[in-house]
């Protein structure tokens, strides 16, 4: 007997063909991969690895990049939370990291530290999001200072992030457009607006540069439900699967799992799967979540548990002890899941923790 532990099994050609179609909706612009969260969870040297077709990387923290750079990775790698201390300004020039300037604090110690060699610089703007950005009205004065500085390399990006990009019918996302337009038109500098959904959903917010993310993973950037990742023509990269534990009987009016908080109705067999929040399972995951056992969808059942869950194979099952079971990804698409855990897809798949496989085919 020789049961498989919860897996993620890792599908490099799904990456590439997803980046392949990414690149259709922006042919012109370049692509910043973004791969902060140990690659959305996928692991972060290994997609930095599978995409050499991108023009550079994204990560939001200085270790991030620098296990990049330990793990042989020469592109051009951003951080776009830009730097946390005057400190790293040196190791940012001597690991030829880019880094986006997104407040004072930052452009002060930038401007005032002495760099053997300047540092290329994305300057974020607040075009509406209300997070992170310079005000729109310091956009002059940030950039005549970046500009002046020999820290800085002449070549600044200029770039913005959209808030809600992943509905259509939003009108944020044209208001930050016009601002951001409005704002940089008579720079000739490149640009950058961007997320997985505008790369997507709004063409007009392409410019130089896309910054997609989650669609590379071959998930849906968009709220939608018909906005499906097979709509968009792209392929789920991590299939999360485990196997059966248990096949067992159970009689109507039985309870299943911690708080006996699911009572059958009829007789039926529980399958027990090998995977829960312990693995990054969503223990919110509710009644009714499905999950495919031999290609068949059956509802969870019960609560989550730590190392296991509990479906429901019904009266009629065939399934045995070592079946495989899939808790999202190929057949089963994460989005889905993250509706029935009341999260998004993202937190799922930067959830996976370090106890379960990888498999990369
Ligand atoms: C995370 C991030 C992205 C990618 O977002 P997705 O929605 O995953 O495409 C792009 N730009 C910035 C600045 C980000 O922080």
């Amino acid at each position: 007997m020789t049961l498989t532990t919860a897996t993620a099994v890792i599908d490099r050609q799904a990456l590439v063909d997803n980046f392949n179609r990414v690149k259709t909706f922006a042919p012109k612009a370049k692509v910043l991969a973004v791969l902060k969260a140990n690659g959305y969870g996928h692991g972060l040297e290994r997609i930095a690895r599978a995409l050499p077709q991108a023009d550079a990387f994204g990560v939001a923290r200085l270790d991030e990049a620098l296990a990049l750079r330990a793990a042989g990775v020469v592109k051009p790698i951003v951080l776009l939370e830009g730097f946390f201390t005057e400190q790293d300004l040196p190791i940012l020039a001597v690991n030829n990291l880019q880094t986006i300037v997104h407040n004072r604090q930052q452009l002060d110690a930038l401007t005032r530290t002495q760099l053997e060699k300047p540092l290329k610089v994305w300057l974020k703007i607040d075009t509406g999001m209300h997070r992170l950005g310079i005000n729109p009205e310091d956009f002059d004065d940030f950039y005549q200072a970046l500009s002046a500085s020999d820290n800085v390399d002449p070549d600044i990006v200029l770039m913005s992030h959209l808030g809600c990009a992943d509905d259509k019918e939003n009108p944020v996302t044209n208001s930050q457009l016009a601002l951001f337009e409005q704002l940089t038109a008579s720079y000739n500098n490149e640009k950058s607006l961007a997320n997985s959904a505008g790369s997507y959903a709004w063409p007009q917010t392409r410019y130089d540069w896309i910054r997609p993310g989650l669609i590379l993973y071959g998930v849906s950037p968009m709220a939608a439900p018909e906005q499906s990742a097979q709509s968009l023509g792209i392929k789920p990269v991590m299939t999360l699967q485990s196997s059966l534990i248990a096949v067992r009987a159970l009689k109507a009016g039985e309870a299943v799992g911690y708080g006996a908080a699911w009572v059958s109705s009829e007789d039926t067999t529980i399958g027990v799967i090998a995977i829960g929040y312990g693995d990054g399972y969503p223990r919110h995951a509710g009644n009714g979540t499905p999950v495919l056992v031999n290609g068949r969808r059956v509802p969870l059942v019960g609560r989550v548990s730590m190392d296991m869950i509990t479906v429901d194979l019904g009266k009629d099952s065939r399934d045995e002890v070592g079946d495989l079971a899939i808790l999202w990804g190929q057949g089963l698409p994460v989005e889905e899941i993250a509706l029935h855990a009341t999260t998004i897809p993202y937190e799922l798949l930067c959830n996976i923790t370090r106890r379960v496989q990888i498999e990369v085919v």
